[in-house]
């Protein structure tokens, strides 16, 4: 291990974009010094990160969910690939050692002991701490994470490809796990075009078995389509509910609606598009408190065995199932590279809704 970390070079700063003007969308290549791993810690030279919607709402300021305004000077991101170089004391038990490629999610780190993490739901940890809000994020050279959360990357898969993974592909398999559709059932994905929704579209047809409705903008149809989306509804339609029922067997509804778009309309529609027995999982989280589910009253949910699940992002089981998909070619991730100084100008079109698959920073 000494002799493996004689040979890492390790530059006393490095690069990192950082929120420069928070509650605005305005990013910043800075220096920083490179920090020593502590205990239960690695130092991780990163490569790649991937552009998350969330990172847009924690520059901005916008989700009333986190607790504090983010500060200036904030290194954002939260789905980075790349390799240890250095171990911090007590990294033993974790198995993690210097030159492995491993991955940063959205949860940093956990404390592996409150009741959320000894029931295995570890995403939901009462003392989590968020990449890109609470430490610094994955839009830098280098980045401290906890050993024993991060997470292993397959040797077949490139890092620029595995980056999209760690949050739009992780939370897009949780959803799609939480949906409890099976193999042959139809679901609806809301925001099918997307990062996180051309993820889900593949995970579910190729991974899954399920058969898609997919909506979005009428922009999005290739993207869906060529995902394995069955049938494609413009979220302009007059009558996105209807179309959507219609593109259902029997004309009944569809098993389980993924609302992945951060929009209230989205929601607005979710209900309706379900069969009897059928579950909306809430994923996107709209600006501000967002307005309540649409149609979810006891009348219809009771009548109708409805149910409404919400999904943050998966665990860290899930993590290394999702990117088993990914390895073994089920999920061909669409990636456009930038480079730190294109960051500002990548939010700008996110917030116009005009990104298509995911933007993945290079960092080296
Ligand atoms: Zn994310
Ligand atoms: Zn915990």
């Amino acid at each position: 291990m000494a002799d493996a970390e004689a040979e890492i070079k390790i530059p006393k700063t490095y690069k990192a974009v950082v929120y420069d003007k928070p509650g605005t969308i305005s990013t910043k290549v800075v220096e920083l010094e490179t920090p020593e791993p502590g205990m239960g810690e690695v130092l991780i030279n990163l490569t790649h990160s991937g552009v998350c919607h969330s990172d847009l709402g924690i520059m901005t300021n916008s989700w009333p969910a986190l607790p504090y305004p983010t500060p200036a000077g904030q290194v954002g991101g939260h789905e980075g690939v790349g390799k240890v170089v250095k171990l911090g004391p007590g990294c033993e038990r974790s198995g993690v050692k210097v030159g492995a490629r491993v991955g940063v999610k959205w949860v940093a780190s956990i404390c592996d002991n409150c009741a959320a993490c000894r029931e295995g739901h570890d995403a939901n940890c009462f003392k989590q701490k968020i990449s890109g809000y609470h430490h610094p994020g994955t839009f830098a050279q280098y980045l401290i994470s906890s050993a024993s959360y991060v997470t292993p990357i397959p040797a077949c898969l490139p890092s620029q490809l595995a980056a999209p993974f760690l949050c739009a592909g992780l939370t897009a398999y949780s959803a799609l796990r939480k949906s409890g559709a099976r193999a042959g059932d139809q679901i609806a994905i809301l925001g099918s075009g997307g990062g996180l929704g051309h993820i889900a579209v593949q995970l579910a047809t190729r991974g899954m078995g399920l058969r898609v409705v997919a909506v979005d903008a009428e922009s999005k149809r290739g993207i869906s389509v060529a995902s394995g989306a069955e049938a494609f509804v413009a979220h302009t339609a007059p009558d996105v509910v209807g179309a959507v029922r219609g593109a259902s067997d029997g004309g009944v509804g569809v098993r389980a609606v993924l609302v992945l778009a951060g929009a209230d309309a989205a929601y607005d529609g979710a209900v309706g598009m379900l069969r009897f027995g059928g579950r909306v999982v809430c994923v996107g989280v709209p600006e501000g408190e967002g307005k309540p589910v649409r149609g979810c009253v006891p009348v219809s949910v009771v009548a109708r065995e409805l149910s409404v699940v919400g999904c943050a992002v998966g665990g860290r089981r899930e993590a290394d199932e999702v990117l088993g998909f990914a390895a073994r070619g089920v999920v061909e991730v669409r990636v456009r590279e930038e480079r730190m100084e294109g960051l500002t100008g990548v939010f700008e079109e996110m917030e116009r809704g005009m990104l298509e698959g995911r933007v993945v920073l290079s960092l080296e």
